[in-house]
């Protein structure tokens, strides 16, 4: 009678989309072809599912499910309440309701083998140690940043003042060094909830039963050797990635004016320049960047975002990103370089884009995801980072795994327009640029191989699954 029991694992995003895609493609892997086990995402929020949530949760196959947990009110928190603080207190006023959910599910005649939780989500621990759940991490960054949070607990106690004013940098074990103001936003200001909260998280990040890390061997070899050495305290490691949404979630984007404008280029020649989901840019630096592409002489495709910087008010805001971001390059550039160029307003098939054969280099905003799909399809980087963790992940990009290029920030706060040009010009066509091209090539190669039928990533799933299934694997 065995033989009949599901396996249920559930998975408690944060709420928003950033980490429910890469933990959805999680699912899929581990779902795939095996139907003793099934996934149930149970959803916390603040608010309604946005439209996006769910079409991305209807869209899945029968053997993944999902509950929203009912809203939480969040309006007695100050108005500039940063977004770790948020996403934590999201988490904590709903384990009521959490608790009720997963007792049900498990009275219901399903086998809850697992609890799944983010960063974020450590709270959530308590519910599980109540119903004999065991509770793992799904980490969806870099293995860097998952070494910091097991070091930070030491590095809270041996600082004195602010990880931005030492003067060495900070030894993240094995990891290349990364100076204090590069390192993940939370922990720029210690007097802030953002740091307090993070603190609280890597504090109990010992008392998972597992980490279930979006990255592999060969991309992070330092930091996961790290992390899996057999040391008191440490929970287990399971390098699963590198997982991405080949899809982006989105239908009706295979025809994106884009993709054909990208048919008509030649192989390997066009720069693809985006900032990510949520990134912008002063409106000096649009300029500076728009002049900077002309001047490199190569091609591009550009999603161009209106600017951040004008910003006097909410209203303003609004009206102000409903304009065209057309409106804010420089005068005759689009007419300038057209031919040369396409710039795309706010949004492009990124997944898409970066598998086609034309593009030859990316700038991004170093978000994990950006980073990922780029190695997944072999295209050398130009490291741009804004906010989040992404000067970490810049660090790792450019001095560790050596794929990307990093350009100087001027004097006048701004990387200016000679810069650009010389960097962009030094990736697509440059000695640089082929040397950063050859390791991405190595690495995608080593990345088709680790998810394929007996790569390392696709064993760490099925290890999983088998523990989970109740099965002990060799
Ligand atoms: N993305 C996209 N089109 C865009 C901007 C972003 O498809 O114009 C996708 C991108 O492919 C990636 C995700 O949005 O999957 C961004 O994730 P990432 O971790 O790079 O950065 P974040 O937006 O979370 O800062």
């Amino acid at each position: 009678q065995q033989q009949s029991t599901t396996t249920l694992v559930t998975m408690m995003p944060s709420p928003g989309m950033g980490h429910l895609i890469p933990m959805i493609e999680f699912a899929k892997r581990l779902t795939h072809n095996d139907n003793t086990i099934n996934v149930h995402f149970i959803i916390p929020c603040d608010g309604p599912p946005s439209a996006a949530q769910t079409t991305v949760l209807r869209s899945l196959p029968a053997t993944i499910s999902h509950t929203f947990l009912p809203p939480i009110s969040l309006s007695d928190l100050p108005s500039d309440t940063k977004i770790e603080p948020l996403i934590s207190l999201t988490v904590v006023r709903s384990l009521s309701s959490l608790r009720r959910t997963l007792a049900s599910l498990a009275s219901s005649g399903h086998r809850v083998s697992a609890l799944v939780v983010d960063l974020f989500g450590t709270d959530a621990f308590d519910v599980a140690d109540d119903l004999n759940i065991p509770s793992y991490v799904y980490y969806p960054s870099t293995s860097m940043l998952l070494s910091f949070s097991f070091y930070l607990p030491q590095l809270d106690q041996m600082v004195q003042g602010e990880y931005r004013d030492l003067i060495e940098p900070v030894q993240i074990p094995g990891c290349v060094p990364v100076h204090g103001k590069d390192l993940t936003d939370p922990v720029q200001d210690r007097n802030d909830e953002a740091y307090k909260w993070l603190l609280h998280h890597v504090n109990r990040f010992k008392r998972a039963a597992g980490f279930i890390e979006n990255s592999f061997l060969e991309l992070e070899p330092g930091a996961l050797n790290e992390l899996q050495k057999a040391e008191s305290g440490k929970p287990p490691v399971y390098p699963v990635g590198p997982l991405v949404n080949v899809e982006n979630g989105r239908t009706g984007d295979k025809d994106h004016e884009c993709l054909r404008w990208l048919d008509d280029q030649p192989r390997g020649s066009v720069l693809f320049v985006c900032f990510g989901s949520g990134g912008t840019l002063s409106s000096a630096q649009i300029d500076e960047l728009a002049l900077g592409l002309e001047k490199s002489g190569q091609r591009f495709l550009w999603v161009v975002r209106s600017p951040n910087d004008k910003v006097a008010n909410a209203s303003y805001f609004n009206a102000q990103s409903q304009a065209d971001p057309f409106d804010f390059l420089p005068k005759g550039f689009v007419e300038r370089t057209k031919g040369m160029g396409l710039v795309v307003s706010s949004w492009a098939p990124q997944a898409q884009v970066l598998a086609h054969e034309s593009i030859g280099g990316f700038i991004t905003h170093c978000g994990w995801n950006s980073i990922l799909e780029s190695v997944v399809n072999g295209v050398p980087l130009i490291a741009w980072p804004l906010y989040a963790e992404q000067k970490m992940n810049a660090v790792l990009v450019t001095e560790d795994t050596k794929v990307a290029l990093r350009p100087k920030i001027g004097e006048n706060g701004l990387v200016e327009k000679e810069e650009i040009a010389s960097v962009v010009k030094s990736l697509m066509e440059g000695e640089e640029g082929k040397k950063l091209r050859h390791r991405m090539k190595d690495l995608k190669e080593a990345a088709t191989k680790t998810l394929g039928e007996n790569g390392a990533s696709t064993k760490q799933i099925v290890e999983l699954a088998n523990k989970w299934k109740g099965q002990t694997s060799v």
